[in-house]
């Protein structure tokens, strides 16, 4: 009986609706959680693992000495490297392809690396249109470093300390 009252009560008064509509108001005067992406951005650490890049020293030489380290690490299976031997000895990778389809962001293949070679950026906004797109292939890697290299140099000096 009171049950029933309780429930005529809240229907003839709508208390259920103020309560909500209460809550929606006191949100509405607060500081919003939410951003307007894509004009508005989180903020993004310097350990962000977004899309990879192969760097190069300063005299542009390709830091990579093909010891397929990264490859051997990978848990996606998603690196394919091919090398050979210049004449001066040196070795150095003929192809280096990553799968993104495969790739799981781990970051193990950039820790892996004895000579900060590969790595990973803070890219995160890039999109495939044709079939192949998915495979970053070393021309691609060493474009996205040369574009990047300011600020991976500067996140990798920052965490220095704690590597
Ligand atoms: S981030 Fe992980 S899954 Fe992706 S290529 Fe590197 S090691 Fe492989
Ligand atoms: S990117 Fe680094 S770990 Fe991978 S093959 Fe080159 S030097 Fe070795």
């Amino acid at each position: 009986m009171i049950n029933s009252m309780k429930s005529v009560f809240k229907s003839l008064f709508l208390t259920e609706l103020l309560k909500g509509m209460s809550v929606t108001g006191r949100y509405y005067f607060r500081k919003k959680f939410t951003l307007f992406y894509p004009e508005e951005k989180t903020p993004q650490s310097g350990r962000f693992r977004g899309l990879h890049a192969q760097r190069r020293y300063p005299n542009g030489e390709e830091r990579c000495i093909a010891c397929k380290l990264c490859e051997a690490v990978c848990p996606a299976l998603a690196i394919t490297i091919e090398s050979e031997q210049r004449e001066d000895g040196s070795r150095r990778t003929t192809r280096y392809d990553i799968d993104l389809f495969k790739c799981i962001y781990c970051g193990f293949c950039e820790e892996a690396c004895p000579v900060d070679a590969i790595v990973e950026t803070r890219e995160l906004e890039y999109h495939f249109e044709n079939r192949g797109e998915n495979i970053m292939t070393k021309e691609k890697l060493l474009r996205h470093g040369e574009l990047c290299e300011n600020q991976i140099a500067k996140d990798r000096a920052e965490d220095a300390a704690y590597r």
